[in-house]
């Protein structure tokens, strides 16, 4: 079979994206298979294809009941039936459905995990000629995923009872190394059948602002900004959405809205403003982009730390579809790491998750430290290598480059004297010779590192300690409050045989 003829017989197009005919030759021998591909990358062909040229039934597990209709609606219009059935249907609309499913008029059905957990959904599965299991945000199965969902790994476990033993392909965006492991496990997927296309997004360029006004900095940027250009500002809460919104609107910038507080009238006519270039700016809550497809998108700028790096590479991937050069901006202040902190303490989820989250925070917070290149200190996130982009803003930074290894060794001898079981907070205190009750406590006065960088405040020492861990000087343990480690890359520089250099020169006050 000719798969270039089906894929232009069937959605018009001419040639695969990377990695799509790989994953679907594999489906169609029968191979379970997971894809890890980029958003945008074209995953949905993975499945729908082979559903189509397949005899019987393709199941699509999909958590985002809100677009399993457009999903739907779209495979309608061309010509490939398709249905879903989730709880937002009337009783009878469904049953409706599960006939039609069962006299073999569906080739694609959608439905969310929790399903597996009905009895009567689990009867009518067993009837079904099931060739394909499609498992889109496979990374929900795991604990060290952004967006753990225990009712993926329920429904990985009801997987094994269908009778038919259709082929699974499990299908991400956002798959660390750990991520897919954990995927391949639960799943019972081969490693050697992972396809993984790379991260790299080459039209895309990272600045991370710091110490800045976020206001002047927009206001500046806006300007310089061909008028037409469209762009997305993620903001952390709903009211600062609003803020910035009215912000920009009474500034001339015409901008638009879009948080989960607003009517479903007034997004849906916003979403429709902005995806038809009528208003080139949309101010959002992470709320604002799953399944949007504007290719046009010129810049993405997060008014303040994002809770991950998935999300932060999912989000500021909405720039730049169309291969055209586009931004991906941070604005970083010290100050929203403490809204941070507030939602995953205040968030739902037990003391692990809460840890976990902490950790995936620290990780996104290191991005903000990091000298190296913005877009290979992510892709090595996610498991890849890269060369640097030569053109993100730690790559274009031409601050002259100091030796800083003297003070480095400050910090790490520091650590280990305290016996690799304090955090920033306290070696940093030590440091400076803090007089602070917690340090009097421990006796830290005897240690030989205690004072020894008093010419500096805390916050240059603790900024100094963010940097040795983003560049992996130290390594920091999970959870809420957690502990420095000198690492085998650390010891190195303390025992003489490396050197560090920062861009940014310690402040001596
Ligand atoms: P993902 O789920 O990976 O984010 P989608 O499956 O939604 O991506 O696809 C993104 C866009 O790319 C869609 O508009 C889709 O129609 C288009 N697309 C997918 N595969 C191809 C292809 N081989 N050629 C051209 N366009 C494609």
């Amino acid at each position: 079979m000719n798969l270039e003829i089906k894929l232009k017989e069937i959605f018009g197009y001419d040639y695969f994206r990377n990695g799509q005919k790989q994953i679907i030759e594999q489906v169609l021998a029968g191979q379970a298979t997971l894809g890890i591909l980029p958003t945008g990358a074209g995953k949905s062909i993975c499945y729908q294809l082979p559903a189509v040229i397949q005899s019987g039934l393709t199941l699509v597990i999909s958590p985002l009941i809100s677009l399993m209709k457009d999903q739907v609606d779209q495979l309608n219009i061309a010509g490939i039936p398709a249905t879903f059935i989730n709880s937002t249907l009337e009783e009878g609309e469904s049953y409706q459905r599960m006939r039609q499913v069962e006299n073999g008029e569906i080739k694609l059905l959608f439905v969310a995990p929790e399903r597996f957990s009905l009895d009567y959904f689990n009867n009518f599965l067993q009837k079904l000629p099931i060739d394909l299991v499609a498992i889109d945000e496979a990374h929900c199965i795991s604990q060290w995923g952004h967006d753990f969902r225990p009712s993926y790994v329920d429904f990985a476990a009801h997987l094994k009872d269908l009778p038919t033993r259709p082929t699974v392909l499990a299908l991400t965006a956002t798959a660390t190394p750990k991520v897919a492991d954990d995927i391949q496990s639960l799943l019972s997927i081969s490693p050697s059948h992972t396809i993984k296309t790379g991260f790299l997004r080459e039209n895309l360029r990272f600045e991370v602002v710091k110490g800045m006004d976020k206001r002047t900095f927009l206001k500046n940027y806006l300007k310089n900004q061909e008028s037409e250009s469209a762009g997305i500002i993620y903001a952390s809460t709903r009211k600062e959405v609003e803020e910035i919104c009215e912000w920009l609107n009474h500034n001339h910038f015409k901008a638009v809205r879009y948080h989960a507080g607003l009517s479903e009238r007034e997004r849906q006519m916003n979403q429709e403003l902005f995806l038809f270039d009528e208003v080139p700016i949309m101010v959002a809550t992470n709320a604002f982009g799953m399944g949007i497809n504007k290719p046009n998108v010129r810049f993405v700028i997060h008014y303040a730390i994002p809770a991950t790096i998935e999300s932060y590479y999912q989000e500021a991937g909405r720039a730049g579809r169309d291969g055209l050069e586009s931004d991906a901006i941070l604005l970083f202040s010290p100050n929203d790491l403490r809204i941070r902190n507030f939602l995953i303490e205040q968030g739902e989820g037990d003391e692990g998750h809460k840890e976990l989250e902490y950790e995936k925070l620290r990780q996104m917070q290191a991005y903000t430290s990091a000298e190296t290149c913005l877009q290979r200190y992510i892709l090595q996130y996610f498991g890849d290598e890269g060369e640097d982009c030569k053109k993100c803003s730690n790559c274009l930074d031409e601050r002259e480059l100091l030796d800083i290894t003297v003070d480095a060794q400050k910090v790490l001898s520091c650590v280990v004297r305290m016996g690799e079981r304090f955090g920033k907070t306290a070696v940093a205190q030590v440091l400076i010779g803090s007089k602070n009750k917690n340090i009097a406590k421990w006796n830290f006065e005897g240690l030989s590192t205690f004072g020894i960088m008093k010419n500096y405040s805390q916050k240059t020492v603790g900024e100094l300690i963010d940097f040795l861990s983003a560049e992996g000087y130290l390594n920091v343990t999970t959870g809420k409050f957690p502990l420095l480690l000198l690492s085998a890359q650390g010891l190195k520089v303390l025992k003489g045989q490396g050197k560090v250099s920062r861009r940014a020169s310690l402040i001596i006050e």
